[in-house]
């Protein structure tokens, strides 16, 4: 079984982007990223730490805003128009969730199209379905680079994916039938009505699993050889691990690895690809490439 080593193929991104991000230096532009947390979910303060830290790796500066929880719609929104007007910034990110006092639509759509770091605006989505050249949403873009970079072809292909969210399973399916040499594949799409998920499941040539469930996905599930994805990131509480905790995907992995012919690890599989993709959206943005180049050259 190959281990598909997301973090291993996120630091090589990094390199590059890390070339690509001097070289925009030279031309006095300096990729530039705005953060907005609201509120102290733990999960989100550390995603936000990890992808300032991040940046600061290839070189791109990041501004982080950390709001209060009862900070107004109105109070984000301004933020957001700030940043908007700004051409010394590239890339905006709100980090979700948002308390529930604040609508999420009204705040991802406030976000200028061209500065969508995380491919929500309706815009990129409609530009994604179409066809053209869009900021993609990160964790879809981040699996397919990783399937690409291990050389696992997906034309042809039956891709299953188990989950419809509007960050992973909607949009991931929606590039996957891109007629394109990096797409190419005939995808289902699993959600909780499926009345026997091992019925499609068990047919996928490539399974992705995005359910936020944790092991949910067993060996009885997938057919033996299949490519394995897994998006899940999931706390279970283990009072030996020194923080209490460990992080288990959405896939029981021992039982996964006797079966499937390759396997994203939880942690270092997507979770690295989603940031590496957020990186590269900026540098693109900032580059003015973002909707010009076509995705996965
Ligand atoms: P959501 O909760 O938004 O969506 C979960 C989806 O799974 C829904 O479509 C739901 O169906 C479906 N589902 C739930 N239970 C079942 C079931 N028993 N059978 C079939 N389908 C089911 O989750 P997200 O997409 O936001 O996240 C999924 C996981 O991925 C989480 O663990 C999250 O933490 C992780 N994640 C990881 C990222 C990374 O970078 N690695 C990035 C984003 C998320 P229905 O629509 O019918 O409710």
């Amino acid at each position: 079984m190959i281990l598909l080593d997301g973090k291993r193929i996120a630091a090589e991104i990094h390199q590059e982007l890390a070339v690509e991000v001097a070289q925009l230096n030279s031309r006095g532009i300096e990729p530039h990223i705005a953060l907005l947390l609201v509120g102290d979910n733990p999960a989100s303060l550390s995603y936000v730490r990890s992808k300032s830290r991040a940046c600061e790796q290839v070189g791109i500066r990041s501004t982080v805003v950390h709001l209060p929880a009862a900070t107004s719609e109105q109070e984000i929104l301004a933020y957001i128009e700030q940043w908007n007007a700004d051409p010394a910034i590239h890339g905006i990110l709100v980090q979700l969730p948002l308390p529930a006092h604040v609508r999420s639509d009204t705040i991802l759509q406030a976000i200028s199209p061209q500065k969508d770091v995380d491919g929500f605006h309706p815009v990129n989505v409609g530009r994604l379905v179409v066809g053209l050249p869009a900021l993609l949403p990160c964790t879809p873009a981040g699996i397919v680079e990783l399937l690409r970079r291990y050389q696992i072809r997906l034309a042809g292909k039956h891709v299953v994916i188990v989950g419809r969210s509007t960050i992973v399973g909607k949009p991931l399916a929606n590039l996957l039938v891109q007629k394109a040499p990096w797409a190419d594949a005939i995808v289902t799409v699993c959600h909780s009505g499926a009345p026997d998920l091992r019925r499609y499941t068990l047919d996928a040539d490539v399974l992705v699993v995005a359910v936020g469930r944790a092991q949910m996905i067993r060996g009885e599930h997938v057919r033996q050889g299949a490519v394995v994805v897994d998006v899940g990131i999931n706390r279970l509480e283990d009072a030996s691990a020194p923080k209490g905790y460990r992080i288990v995907g959405d896939v029981d992995f021992a039982s996964v690895a006797e079966k499937a012919s390759a396997l994203t690890p939880v942690p270092g599989g997507v979770g690295p690809m989603t940031i590496a993709m957020l990186l590269r959206n900026t540098v693109t943005i900032a580059a003015g490439t973002a909707w010009e180049k076509p995705p996965f050259q």
